[in-house]
């Protein structure tokens, strides 16, 4: 069936919906296969609980008119994204980047939403399902889009870029991450800077931190940059100011204290407060926007426990965002450190080296109780001072004899370790 034909009947529909568990009224129902499922075999189902229509690609699928027997669902929840997009014509902010993607597009949205009516990828839908669902959740009268790009491999954000068909774009930063798909710092930076690559040859603006030389040299001599940051001679100067916990900084005269931790978050912000001033949003709205944010879901979170408190960032870990979280921490005035640190995956060949790096940087700058969890911390090489177990359930018993008053806890791991659990713990 033809691409628009499908998207007249996706106009009769209130929503769209790719579980079954998860479905309401009238929406329509996208048959998706999965490495242990397959969408085609709960049809049934979806208009038990109210799909309208169901795109299938199994032709045992189709039991009524209102399946939509397609060649490969995928692919056309993809096409879909992309004919809608164009339908609707909104301006689309893109963005990417191995750290803080999240963080970065809800503060944007927040910013923008102080002013007009913007919608953001939901939570952390950022793949080749999660863009097309975000596009397709967008609506003609929005003011702007904002969408959420992640990859772990090359050519993925080309191919987002491709169905999102951004119109201004940014990357919060290159790091260490995802280096099992990447192979090296210099894959991620080919591979985000995919990103650059269509706005540079749809001629669509990019937003660029002044302080971050790998950003700066990527984009090279392009006329539609938009900078800012403290290296700028243009007006959109923002100066980071401290991090004691909470980032503030400075912009048009103005303090802003956000709530946010850590000087990784400095950058996250400021192209948040850039994009606002380039779409002329106030300079109280944007102080209001940033200083009303609260990061969630267990990011850079500070938490208070009596008189510990607790730097609950638990959500995920990788070399460049551990040490960020290290340095961070390392510059609070806080007594009493301790430190929980969980493996980081997909690392592939380079996984010791960069845990054993991460292990030498805390024991040269850290006088604290240092415990390490996980298969690859195991294997580094450590003073006897410093802490090893294998698994979470190893560390339990050590954590139930700790007397943590007084004191700062950093926990951080990716999220395969979900070291969250020590919380309810401690
Ligand atoms: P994902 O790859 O899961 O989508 P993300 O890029 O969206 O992650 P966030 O969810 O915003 O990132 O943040 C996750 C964690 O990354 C934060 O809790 C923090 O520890 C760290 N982080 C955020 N911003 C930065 C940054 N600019 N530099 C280094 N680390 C950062
Ligand atoms: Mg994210």
């Amino acid at each position: 069936m033809k691409i628009d034909i499908i998207y007249q009947k996706f106009k009769e529909c209130l929503s769209i919906s790719t579980d079954t568990r998860k479905i309401s009224k009238d929406c329509m129902y996208f048959a998706l296969k999965g490495e242990n499922f397959d969408g085609n075999k709960f049809v049934p189902q979806a208009f038990d609980n109210g799909a309208k229509y169901c795109v299938v690609d199994d032709e045992q699928a189709v039991i009524n008119q209102h399946c939509i027997l397609v060649k490969d669902v995928l692919t056309t929840l993809q096409s879909l994204a992309n004919y809608h997009r164009n339908a609707i014509n909104i301006p689309i902010i893109s963005l990417t980047g191995s750290n803080g993607k999240t963080t970065t597009k809800e503060l944007i949205n927040t910013v923008l939403a102080s002013t007009y009516k913007v919608k953001a990828t939901i939570g952390n839908l950022n793949n080749h399902i999660g863009v097309p669902l975000t596009l397709l959740s967008f609506t003609k009268d929005l003011d702007f889009g904002i969408v959420e790009m992640g990859a772990n491999h090359q050519k993925e954000i080309e191919f987002l870029c491709g169905i999102a068909q951004p119109d201004y774009g940014l990357i919060t930063n290159f790091g260490k991450a995802h280096l099992e798909g990447f192979g090296s710092v210099e894959g991620v930076i080919k591979a985000k800077s995919e990103l650059y690559d269509y706005l540079k040859q749809n001629e669509k603006s990019v937003f660029i931190n002044s302080e971050d030389a790998k950003q700066i040299k990527q984009i090279g001599d392009y006329s539609k940059t938009i900078t800012f940051g403290s290296k700028v001679k243009n007006d959109c100067v923002i100066n980071f100011i401290s991090a004691n916990p909470f980032v503030t900084l400075k912009y048009d005269n103005t303090v802003i204290n956000s709530k946010l931790i850590g000087n990784y978050n400095y950058g996250n912000i400021a192209v948040a407060v850039a994009i606002g001033k380039y779409f002329n949003v106030t300079t109280i709205n944007i102080k209001k926007a940033i200083e009303s944010y609260l990061p969630d879901n267990n990011r850079s979170e500070i938490i208070k426990k009596g008189s510990t408190k607790i730097i609950l960032d638990a959500y995920n870990a990788n070399p460049t965002s551990m040490l960020a979280a290290l340095k961070n921490l390392k510059q609070l005035n806080a007594e009493n450190k301790y430190l929980f640190l969980g493996d980081m995956f997909e690392l592939g060949t380079e996984a010791e080296k960069e845990h054993q790096e991460i292990v030498n940087f805390i024991e040269s700058n850290f006088e604290s109780q240092v415990y390490l969890i996980g298969q690859n911390f195991n294997k580094t090489t450590t003073k006897p001072t410093t802490y090893k177990f294998a698994t979470f359930e190893d560390l339990k018993p050590e954590l139930k004899t700790l007397q943590l008053k007084d004191s700062t806890v950093l926990i951080k791991g990716s999220r395969g370790m979900a070291l969250e659990r020590i919380l309810d713990v401690l």
